[in-house]
């Protein structure tokens, strides 16, 4: 069974993902691509596109509520490491259950993840 976060992207266009510079590139060359970034204050980054009132992070591909996938997963900051998906490790998770609201998708429910093995 698919991922559930693999047809939503619903938290990638809904809240300011902000980190600090030493996550991203040049200071972390394995880090969020320079390109990708903005400075919003001293020391602090945010991805392109999270940083504004129509909210979609610039390294999401695809349509939100059907598919999509981050293209620099495996360089991805650390706020997008620790938002967890509702009942993924058995607890609700308040910011994916607000992203899900905000873009017209059902919060997710223990039983979604029945039959998934794979985490993202
Ligand atoms: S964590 Fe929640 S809001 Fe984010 S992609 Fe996964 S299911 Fe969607
Ligand atoms: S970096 Fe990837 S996981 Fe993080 S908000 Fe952007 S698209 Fe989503």
């Amino acid at each position: 069974m698919k991922h559930p976060c693999l047809d939503c992207g619903a938290c990638c266009a809904a809240f300011r993902v902000a980190f600090y510079w030493t996550e991203a590139q040049p200071e972390n060359p394995l880090g969020v691509p320079a390109e990708m970034v903005a400075t919003t204050r001293p020391n602090i980054l945010a991805m392109l596109g999270t940083d504004g009132p129509d909210i979609r992070c610039v390294a999401l591909k695809g349509k939100i509520g059907e598919q999509v996938y981050c293209s620099i997963y495996s360089q991805r900051p650390s706020p997008c490491h620790d938002l967890k998906a509702s009942y993924e490790n058995g607890e609700i998770s308040p910011q994916c259950d607000r992203a899900r609201e905000k873009h017209g998708l059902a919060p997710l429910t223990p039983d979604v993840w029945l039959g998934i093995v794979e985490k993202i």
